[in-house]
């Protein structure tokens, strides 16, 4: 066996296998993929082999539409057929909830290009008449996915990778990792059969290898000890059983083709031929979590028992929906694990702290996604970035406070709500509240309504003090919700006297020491700051595009302080630490603390908001303590608020006159009643995350994760006027190679009465071709329509330019606006006093 090769995956399911081909396609001809056991002996081969489109992600929306793609084309390339059944998928809605989540989905897919139609209750009765529709509002139809045989596709991608050179090992055990400097050496043991069970032998051996890849599937647990990092991937049971052949079904196949996938997603299952009889798919309530702490040696292909009472309500869900089928018996059952992680989303990218380690893991979508993940994953590594933004998929968007009991409960619930309705306004709420301000009572008694954010609690939104339990949970829709008019009442306080908002899940780092001026210049991509100014600036990745916006202070000549977005603080650390690590031989020693948890954060702002901190401010002249002369706009002052010392910095994402006031978190309560009673006066209201991405958006201020991502420069997010061109900086000649693809611009939507667009939407030219899609939307107080931020292509992105998005299955005009249409000159910012 070769002991040195360029990169080593780990696991011989779908995903590695995946991973392993797309390598070598890639270009890399030194690649082995190491099986404890037998390929596809993990939760792949007793999957069901569904390969649905539908999901509520672009990122994920991408790699399940490459997946189906490429399996299409396996056969020929390889000889083997992966038994991929194009029988199409139909998605049905028993409600009008239901119909609008598929309609929010589907303008998101209509941007990535996947096709679909829609269908009537009758239209679905015609097609398939074993089908009852009586209950029926509509269903969705893809016409183009369907399912395969898991082993097939698997062996099939071996076969594939066996070609392009990839070596294939079997019962070899990954048993331990040590990064050396430059590769990893790991160790790995032969695995011997012995009374059934797989059990290591005294064989041993290591690989060096320059790159490691992780797809351990329900092995996750043992892979994150053994590299000293944390994994939320944990399975939970996962069952379908099989029917006897149901005789109207056989007599119906006579004359017909096979009846596509189908889902009653209110009722929680998917259903597929299987012989002429049924499979059915259950996703019930109280499926357990499984191996928090890792798989005992002695389950190797197994399952586990049957539990038939859990499912028995969507087994008779199934009768009401198929009614042929009630008197077929039960022929066989499936209860395995299905690795989940507490979003749902898979694990996959660079892990934690580590070089050279990516992680592939926590597939619950398995075969569906191993596919994309393997072209997506191979760019990563290959290219030093996938085409799409894979960051809603970063291992690191969990952080160190992160559990075995946080992930193993979440991720039941993450199962308990894969037939949910996805409102885009959704708020899960296991293991809440974990991660809490000091203020959160506080601002809970006046009416919190909180969103979870990297688990900590952040209102949303303030709602009726007499609000019951279920009150955020009954106020979502997928229109405008019963939250709506809170968030415009927030939203006008800050337009028209002032609010208060809880920022302090932004991530904090302080980045000081003799290198950290050279480091910081090169780092970033805008001019860095004098001390006590700030600059809003970019990280870039090494292909150009935007890996992190951050709000540069200099406290000092060689000190910073460093704010970037709340749900990203593990991803920007890791990102930061590494690249100081490489750059301090260069330019001298670099300090950086993360200093998240030790600063909350308020922001006021809006025209009275100097007037509520001018009331509680401790100055020698405290009446222009606060004035343009003495606290200029983009500038930070280290003020007084009663006891409380504030580090204070002149900005607001809402682009009104206003201040961040970061203070220790000890603090935070006396602060807040400080604030609160000052405001009294002046009308000011607490105010939540809503309110403040509509505000944000009718400043053009761009958002990270949406606007911005690895997926656009930061030219093309239009922002040249934080790019230094003057300078060099990591990143820029991959940005200028660019070019411009597409733009990003502001545009005021007149769209439905009931309804603003999520940011998701696709964008057609009036004469209804697909130009872009918007990666942010809500509702402008200033405008009193929709807005929306997004991308189009560059000619499009003009002032005054006609557009259309896509919303309700319906084209609603809509027209890009100059950058920033409340308030372009910046002028109530600046305003004096
Ligand atoms: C009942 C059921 C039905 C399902 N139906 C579907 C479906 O219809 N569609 C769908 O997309 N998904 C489905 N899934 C999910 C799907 O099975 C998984 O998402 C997918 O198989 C995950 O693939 P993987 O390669 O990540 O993991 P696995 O298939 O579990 O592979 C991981 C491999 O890593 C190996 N390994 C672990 N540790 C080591 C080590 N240290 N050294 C060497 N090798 C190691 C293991 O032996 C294993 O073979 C279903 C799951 C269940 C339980």
């Amino acid at each position: 066996m070769k002991t040195h090769v360029k990169a080593l995956v780990v696991g011989g399911g779908a995903v590695g296998t995946s991973i392993a081909y797309h390598l070598a396609r890639a270009g890399w001809d030194d690649v082995m993929l190491l099986e404890r056991d037998e390929l596809t002996s993990g939760s792949t081969w007793h999957a069901a082999g569904l390969l649905p489109y539908f999901n509520m992600s672009f990122a994920t929306t991408h790699i399940h539409d490459y997946s189906i793609k490429f399996y299409k084309t396996l056969e020929e390339e390889t000889g083997l057929n992966a038994g991929f059944y194009v029988v199409g998928n139909l998605r049905m809605a028993q409600t009008d909830a239901r119909m609008d989540e598929y309609m929010v989905y589907a303008t998101t897919a209509e941007t990535c290009g996947v096709p679909f139609e829609w269908m009537t209750p009758a239209q679905v009765k015609e097609r398939w008449p074993l089908v009852n529709t009586s209950d029926l509002k509509g269903a969705i139809f893809h016409p183009t996915d369907g399912y395969i045989n898991p082993a097939d596709v698997t062996m099939a991608m071996a076969k594939g990778a066996r070609q392009r050179g990839v070596m294939i090992e079997r019962k070899w055990q990954v048993d331990s990792y040590t990064w050396t400097g430059d590769h990893w050496d790991v160790g790995i043991t032969k695995m011997v059969e012995k009374g059934g069970n797989l059990v290591p032998s005294d064989e041993k051996s290591v690989i060096h290898a320059e790159h490691v890849v992780t797809a351990t599937g329900n092995h996750a647990q043992r892979t994150a000890k053994l590299l000293g990092i944390k994994i939320p991937a944990i399975p939970v049971e996962h069952q379908f059983i099989v029917t006897e052949p149901d005789p109207a079904l056989v007599e119906y196949r006579k004359t017909h083709d096979q009846h596509p996938v189908l889902r009653d997603a209110d009722a929680k299952w998917y259903v597929r031929e299987e012989r002429g009889g049924w499979i059915l798919g259950p996703y019930e309530r109280n499926a357990p979590a499984r191996f928090e702490y890792g798989v005992p040696d002695s389950f190797r292909a197994d399952l586990f028992p049957l539990d038939l009472e859990r499912i028995e309500e969507e087994y008779m869900s199934m009768i009401h929906r198929i009614p042929s089928a009630e008197t077929v018996g039960l022929k066989d059952d499936f209860n395995g694990p299905i690795c989940y992680t507490p979003d749902g989303n898979p694990l996959v990218g660079p892990a934690p702290g580590l070089r050279n380690m990516w992680l592939a893991e926590g597939f619950s979508f398995g075969i569906t996604a191993a596919g994309g993940t393997g072209h997506y994953l191979a760019q990563m590594m290959v290219d030093g970035e996938a085409e799409i933004d894979m960051a809603s998929l970063d291992p690191k968007r969990y952080g160190s406070w992160m559990t075995t009991e946080y992930a193993a409960r979440k991720n039941e619930e993450a199962y308990d709500h894969v037939y949910v309705l996805h409102h885009p306004d959704e708020e899960r709420p296991a293991c809440r509240p974990l991660r809490t301000v000091p203020a959160y009572e506080r601002q809970k008694a006046r009416g919190a309504q909180f969103g979870h954010v990297n688990g900590w609690e952040r209102p949303n939104y303030f709602g009726p003090l007499d609000a019951d339990e279920n009150f955020d949970h009954d106020a979502r829709s997928f229109r405008r919700g019963g939250w709506w008019q809170y968030a415009v009442d927030e939203a006008k306080a800050i337009r028209e006297a002032a609010g208060l908002i809880d920022a302090s899940a932004f991530t904090k780092h302080v980045v000081k020491g003799p290198g950290a001026t050279q480091f910081l210049d090169w780092f970033t991509c805008n001019k860095l700051p004098k001390v006590g100014r700030i600059n809003l600036t970019y990280a870039l990745t090494a292909q150009g595009t935007s890996r992190t916006e951050y709000t540069i202070v200099r406290l000092a000549e060689d000190e910073y302080y460093l704010v970037s977005a709340g749900a990203w603080t593990d991803y920007d650390a890791d990102f930061l630490r590494k690249c100081a690590a490489d750059k301090a031989g260069e330019f001298g020693y670099i300090e950086i603390q993360n200093v998240t948890t030790q600063w909350g954060v308020f922001a006021i702002a809006g025209p009275k908001s100097r007037d509520v901190l001018n009331a509680v401010i401790k100055d020698a002249d405290p009446a222009t303590a606060l004035s343009n002369k003495r606290f200029p706009w983009l500038s930070c002052r280290e003020i007084e608020l009663g006891m409380c010392p504030v580090r204070a910095i002149r900005v607001a994402y809402t682009g009104e006159l206003g201040w961040e006031l970061h203070h220790p978190i000890e603090m935070q309560n006396y602060l807040f009643d400080l604030l609160e009673k000052a405001g009294e006066a002046h009308g000011m209201k607490l105010v939540g995350a809503r309110a403040q991405n509509w505000l944000r958006q009718e400043k053009s201020y761009r958002a990270f994760g949406n606007e911005l991502g690895r997926d656009a420069t930061p030219l093309e997010a239009d922002l040249p006027r934080f790019v230094d061109l003057g300078k060099d900086f990591q990143g820029k000649a991959a940005m200028e190679a660019k070019g411009i693809r597409s733009k990003c611009c502001t545009l005021l939507i007149a769209g439905p009465d009931d309804a603003d667009p999520w940011g998701r939407e696709a964008l057609y030219a009036e004469d209804g071709t697909r130009v872009g899609r918007l990666t942010s939307g809500g509702y402008s107080v200033a405008f009193g329509k929709s807005i929306g931020m997004g991308y189009v292509k560059p000619e499009l992105a003009v002032p005054g330019t006609k557009l259309k998005v896509k919303m309700f299955d319906k084209l609603w005009d809509a027209e890009v606006t100059e950058d920033s249409p409340y308030d372009p000159s910046n002028a109530v910012i600046r305003v004096d006093g």
